[in-house]
């Protein structure tokens, strides 16, 4: 079947409702036809592969899973999440309890006052401008809805997953990977959307969450790390870079779980503007990183902290990956680079990884971190420690490949090495100044 054919009879599919009441004979040609012309397009998922680092497959989280009887995995029950080792019972959490949403509701000490108290804040018509674009994805209509009725002949999960993987590309996503759901992933209550806030509902709602889906389908998009560059001269281009990600994340996520809905299967979308579940053990689990030195952040192989993810959860029965890892724990053992250049001293300098909420993991102080990023007096934000990581793609060029091949070797010396050729080469210190044009109306506006 020819690309012209299979466009023609994916339109008929889904206008035809009637497909269900063809004979079956007919039908299991119609399925088979469907899944050879997904397997013979050229596939558009990840086509550089991991440019440059040396990736492993670890083993399957859950150990048990089954794809004919999917269901989410339990972390307690497992002694690790990837490179993440799990040293104690991990609980579900309340959404309250992130940094911003713990600002915002006054947990840190009333808002305005903190914001006063730093010093005069800006109004930027840009970032204005990119919010308001991103709170249209986050009402819910756009994020969840009913499957449709009926479901649609679907081929194996294998060649499905690869489907919605390249399905995500097509829509945009730097990168797409997808993993079987850990029930520690949801949050046990949601707080406020803007869209309930506007409807008079208080920030600091406890909205009990249910989800049972086994798959979560993670989407990347690239921040563009030369407006993330702004964090480093005192601006804050890492909102910028920030709020286009969670614009098109929004966009993404809930075009793509409406397209898994209309297959007849459950799935709901989950981005900046109204997250039901967690993201970073997610992204773990989809094999798109490893935990890093940067308290909940996962470092991606090539785009390293340069990315926003969104999710979609869904019931769609799908082939997930496995975790992955590629020396991040090895490296941030020695870097630290991060924890020296963060501007509220927020991340640890320990060597080692210390347990928290089960996990063994570097501490981070998020209330020193929000605070900063909230009050931010030369601008709104921060995403220094993502400029300045070594990880953070750089460039697309053979010298930043061979650097995260050779960052992806768990050597000790080889990683100081690393680290020195980053300091030598000016990365994390670029001052850019080719966008500053629109950066600066940030403080036309200053309030
Ligand atoms: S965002 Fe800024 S303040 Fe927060 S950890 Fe990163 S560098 Fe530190
Ligand atoms: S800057 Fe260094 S220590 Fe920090 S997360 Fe990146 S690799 Fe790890």
């Amino acid at each position: 079947m020819d690309r012209r054919d299979f466009l023609k009879f994916g339109g008929m599919m889904l206008g035809a409702a009637g497909t269900m009441g063809l004979p079956s004979s007919v039908r299991a040609t119609m399925e088979q036809g469907y899944e050879a012309a997904i397997l013979a397009e050229k596939p558009v998922y990840r086509p550089d592969g991991w440019k440059g680092a040396r990736v492993k497959t670890l083993d399957w989280i859950g150990g048990s899973f089954d794809i004919n009887n999917p269901q989410q995995v339990d972390l307690n029950k497992c002694d690790s999440l990837g490179s993440s080792t799990i040293v104690g019972p991990i609980t579900r959490r309340h959404e309250i309890e992130g940094g911003f949403k713990r600002f915002d509701t006054g947990y840190y000490g009333d808002p305005a006052e903190l914001r006063k108290k730093a010093g005069a804040q800006y109004y930027s018509p840009m970032g204005d401008a990119l919010v308001f674009g991103a709170r249209a994805t986050g009402t819910e209509a756009m994020v969840d809805g009913p499957p449709r009725p009926q479901k649609l002949p679907i081929p194996d999960p294998v060649t499905m997953a690869r489907h919605i993987k390249d399905m995500a590309m097509f829509l945009g996503a730097d990168d797409c990977g997808i993993g079987v759901l850990p029930v520690q992933a949801v949050y046990t209550h949601q707080t406020a959307t803007y869209e309930e806030m506007r409807n008079g509902v208080p920030r600091a709602q406890d909205k009990e969450i249910v989800n049972t889906h086994p798959f979560a389908v993670v989407l990347l998009y690239n921040q563009d790390f030369k407006t993330t560059t702004m964090a480093s001269n005192g601006y804050d281009g890492g909102t910028f870079g920030s709020r286009r990600a969670y614009l098109y994340n929004g966009i993404m996520s809930d075009v793509l779980a409406r397209y898994i809905r209309n297959f007849g299967y459950e799935a709901r979308s989950h981005h900046n503007e109204n997250y039901q579940v967690m993201v970073p053990p997610i992204l773990i689990a989809a094999g798109m990183g490893e935990l890093s030195r940067v308290g909940d952040c996962v470092l991606h192989p090539y785009l390293g902290y340069n990315y926003k993810a969104a999710v979609v959860t869904t019931n769609m029965p799908l082939m997930p990956d496995k975790p992955i890892e590629f020396g991040v724990q090895e490296f941030c053992r020695v870097c630290k680079k991060c924890a020296q250049l963060c501007p509220s001293k927020a991340i640890s300098m320990e060597t080692e990884r210390e347990p928290y909420n089960g996990y063994l993991k570097y501490p981070l102080d998020a209330k020193a971190c929000t605070i900063f990023r909230r009050t931010n007096p030369e601008g709104y934000g921060c995403g220094r420690c993502a400029v300045v990581c070594p990880w953070s793609s750089k460039e697309d060029s053979w010298f930043h490949y061979m650097g995260s091949y050779l960052s992806s070797m768990k050597s000790s010396a080889l990683n100081r090495l690393i680290v020195q050729m980053d300091d030598i080469c000016g990365y994390g210190s670029e001052v850019a100044t080719e966008l500053k044009s629109w950066i600066g109306f940030t403080s036309v506006g200053r309030i």
